[in-house]
């Protein structure tokens, strides 16, 4: 079976080193870039199994991004873990709405952060209950 590949869109280099490390650590394939733009690039390409998006990004938004794979046939369907840095309840719903398929506070907790992306992995996103 081939490992799979996670996408990570993460502009925090801090945050980036510990959640690639992480990531294949666990065994994944590992792709990341630190903008929205590059990632959705990355992603029409690669077709990850799994993306996980800040949504604080220098240029276009997480949530923009997200809307744009949506968009796209080849990326609709992939699973989209939001990882932010933002506390507040509203943006959690924000996060909820916007149709991410998870949402994981920074700093991360990292056994809660690779259940998520174990678990999204298996069961995918939301799309693939509908
Ligand atoms: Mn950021």
């Amino acid at each position: 079976m081939p490992r799979k590949l996670i996408l990570v869109i993460e502009d925090n280099e801090k945050n980036m080193k510990l959640v690639r490390d992480l990531l294949q650590y666990e065994g994944y394939e590992f792709l990341g870039t630190d903008t929205a733009e590059e990632g959705l690039r990355l992603a029409g390409e690669n077709l990850p199994a799994l993306i996980l998006m800040d949504i604080g990004l220098p240029g276009m938004s997480g949530f923009e991004a997200l809307k744009h794979l949506r968009a796209a046939p080849a990326t609709a369907g992939i699973p989209v873990i939001a990882v932010t840095a933002s506390v507040m309840t509203q943006d959690h719903q924000k996060i909820t709405e916007a149709g991410f398929d998870g949402y994981q506070r920074k700093p991360i907790d990292i056994d809660e952060f690779l259940e998520a992306v174990r678990s999204t992995l298996e069961h995918g996103g939301k799309r693939s209950a509908e």
